[in-house]
């Protein structure tokens, strides 16, 4: 099932599958943090976002309360994603938690995430799930402009 939440005159469009994938990932990860790459594709008139896909980093370090991940090793996958028109629109991890509300490392992280020069998207999104041991507690899709965090829905 698709669902589509709104920015103002933005849309951002995901699957239900995407969302139960990111939470079992972050279960078994739980009582750590886990996250990694989001994959997504922009309409012709760049008011729809559609996230497609994720990548899990090969390397990171987490704990309850962090989570730094590494683009080392990824470089041919992205390149995958990108010939069949896909690309990096953002970012995602979990707060076990349970709460999805953006922590001011988090802002931080977007903001340099914005300004790496590797990384050629203006407003990349940012999904924290809130998760518990074994459930999903609540997700939010935020996206960054102008050094500031807007959730979507
Ligand atoms: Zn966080």
């Amino acid at each position: 099932m698709r669902i589509i939440l709104k920015y103002k005159n933005l849309n951002l469009e995901y699957s239900e599958s995407l969302i139960e994938k990111l939470t079992k990932i972050g279960n078994n990860s739980y009582p750590n943090e886990v996250g990694g790459f989001l994959i997504g594709k922009y309409s012709e008139d760049l008011k729809t976002l559609n996230i497609t896909d994720f990548i899990m980093p090969k390397k990171y370090t987490s704990t309850p309360i962090s989570f730094i991940r590494n683009i080392e090793g990824l470089l041919d996958l992205f390149k995958r994603f990108f010939s069949k028109g896909q690309y990096y629109v953002g970012e995602w991890h979990t707060h076990p938690n349970g709460s999805s509300d953006y922590s001011s490392t988090d802002l931080r992280a977007m903001i340099n995430c914005a300004e790496c020069s590797t990384v050629s998207i203006e407003n990349p999104v940012l999904l924290i799930l809130g998760v518990s041991k074994n459930s999903l507690i609540e997700h939010t899709f935020y996206h960054l402009k102008n050094k500031a965090l807007y959730k979507y829905g």
